[in-house]
């Protein structure tokens, strides 16, 4: 193949001169020559693509300007004799030629925001597609594709095992951080929660309701833990002032028995009745003193123990508290509906109401339409205040019995007990109404949402999975028919 290789380098061909054939190496070589097996059939490609071009050229034409604002094949002059085949300045070439730029500027470059070199290339790419003219040009456009997809290929690879990799490191933090952590109490409930996020297949709405879970949570054990702390101080402090008390007291009681010292010193000495009167009036005065300040410090403990109690009870209760809270999550923390634990509990109880009473139980699966679009053109914030509008509407009308559920993402569950399926799709119509007519405001501009909803009435010992599975079918058909309507399941 080497030898092939030296050989057509020195061969001149007509429309790839030396130049041409160096440039065509080198790109081979930087885009593959890290896999020898690779750049073997690239080699051979390429010299045969050589050889290829050398005979299709013939004889050799004048070249045409090469550049980014080529007009359309079809448009040129027929200028380049054999350079051109009779296909390629065809009208159906020429639409060719335009879908594929197209794609390459609409589709490719947009997508390779983020990657600048990859960016680059396809630019370059372009470039090229705009400007080959010749099927030796086209030839040669087909290789930079072929290089480029590699590329692009090895790179999506590189983004799959930084994606594994950080997911990796994130099961391992999870796993870990209670070891880490002495009073782990305030994380199992945060952790457990990663470890089930994580380990189900990653999208974007999982991630929300990760971010919008956890956020919760750290919310309301932020303030927990601020309860927590002063409870504490306040023990402390109560702590301090009791030993406090206790070294004033010894102080006094010290003092007392060096007195009473001085006074039977006093009095085994004097013999004087008046003198012994002076010392009984003086001793009488201190003891008085003295039991006035014990019974002060007495009255003192005894409060301080009784604060000392109520920190006690509260550290108790605040503990309790963050416990519950920890384990059991059931609001979602963005709209304040229940999350996805608080509906599996609403249907277990709800179900099995249902069953006691034999009345029928409907349930409604909600999307928004078109929120992708609303997040995109006024941003990730406005989207959640829209979400928050929502949940809040939904709830003026439904019945304090229904019950609403963040199902994930832009979805809610509604669950209608004491509702057959004709009755739920009226109901969803009528949230559906009230929704139109209730705009929210971002900037100061009404924006309007709509959904699309399916409902479905709970069949016989049908699961909530299966209930909400029929529901989403009939969302799935209400979206089809054109978003923004309700319909009822098979
Ligand atoms: P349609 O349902 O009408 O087919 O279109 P859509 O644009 O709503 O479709 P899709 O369900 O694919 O997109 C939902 C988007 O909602 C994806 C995600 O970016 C966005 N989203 C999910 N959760 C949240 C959230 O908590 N806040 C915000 N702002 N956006 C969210
Ligand atoms: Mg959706
Ligand atoms: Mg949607």
């Amino acid at each position: 193949m080497l030898r092939e290789l030296i050989h057509e380098l020195d061969v001149s061909r007509p429309g790839v001169g030396i130049s041409k054939k160096k440039e065509g190496l080198e790109r081979v070589l930087v885009n593959f020559g890290t896999d020898v097996d690779v750049l073997e059939a690239k080699i051979q490609a390429l010299v045969v693509s050589w050889k290829h071009s050398g005979k299709a050229a013939e004889p050799l034409a004048e070249r045409e300007p090469t550049g980014a604002n080529v007009q359309p094949v079809a448009d040129r002059k027929r200028t380049a004799g054999t350079v051109l085949s009779s296909s390629a300045t065809s009208p159906l070439a020429a639409l060719w030629r335009d879908l594929l730029i197209k794609t390459l500027e609409l589709g490719l470059l947009s997508q390779l925001r983020y990657l600048p070199e990859l960016g680059r290339n396809a630019e370059a790419l372009l470039a090229q597609a705009k400007a080959a003219a010749t099927e030796q040009e086209v030839a040669m456009l087909g290789e930079s594709f072929k290089a480029f997809w590699f590329k692009l290929e090895m790179n999506s690879d590189a983004q799959f095992r930084l994606h594994e990799e950080l997911l990796q490191v994130m099961r391992l933090l999870v796993e870990n951080i209670g070891e880490l952590v002495v009073d782990d109490g305030w994380l199992q409930g945060q952790t457990t929660m990663i470890r089930d996020i994580i380990a189900r297949p990653l999208d974007i709405e999982v991630l929300y309701d990760a971010e919008s879970s956890l956020k919760e949570l750290i919310f309301k054990q932020g303030r927990l833990k601020h309860g927590l702390i002063e409870a504490r101080e306040t023990l402390k402090q109560m702590a301090t002032s009791f030993v406090e008390r206790l070294a004033e007291m010894t102080e006094n009681t010290g003092e007392f028995h060096n007195k009473i010292e001085s006074y039977q010193r006093r009095l085994s000495s004097t013999e004087d009745i008046v003198e012994l009167n002076v010392i009984l009036d003086n001793l009488m005065q201190d003891t008085k003193a003295m039991q006035l300040d014990a019974l002060r410090a007495h009255e003192h403990l005894r409060q301080s123990q009784g604060e000392v109690k109520d920190a006690e009870q509260r550290i108790r209760q605040l503990t309790d508290e963050l416990h519950q809270i920890s384990e059991v999550a059931h609001k979602d923390f963005l709209t304040g509906t229940l999350n996805r634990r608080g509906m599996d509990e609403a249907f277990q109880r709800e179900f099995s109401r249902a069953e006691r009473t034999g009345e029928p139980i409907s349930v409604a699966l909600l999307d928004v339409d078109h929120f992708k679009k609303l997040n995109d053109t006024l941003g990730h914030e406005a989207g959640d205040v829209a979400l928050v509008h929502l949940a809040k509407v939904v709830k003026n009308v439904l019945r304090p019995t229904d019950v609403l559920a963040r199902y994930g993402g832009e979805e809610f569950v509604i669950i209608l007990p004491e509702t057959d399926q004709a009755e739920g799709t009226v109901i969803m119509t009528r949230v559906q109404r009230e929704l139109t007519k209730n705009f929210f405001l971002h900037d100061n501009q009404k924006v309007l949402i709509t959904f699309s909803a399916g409902v479905a009435q709970r069949q016989q010992q049908e699961s909530a999975e299966e209930v909400i599975k029929r529901a989403d079918a009939a969302l799935y058909l209400a979206k089809q028919a054109g978003r923004n309507r309700v319909i009822g399941a098979e």
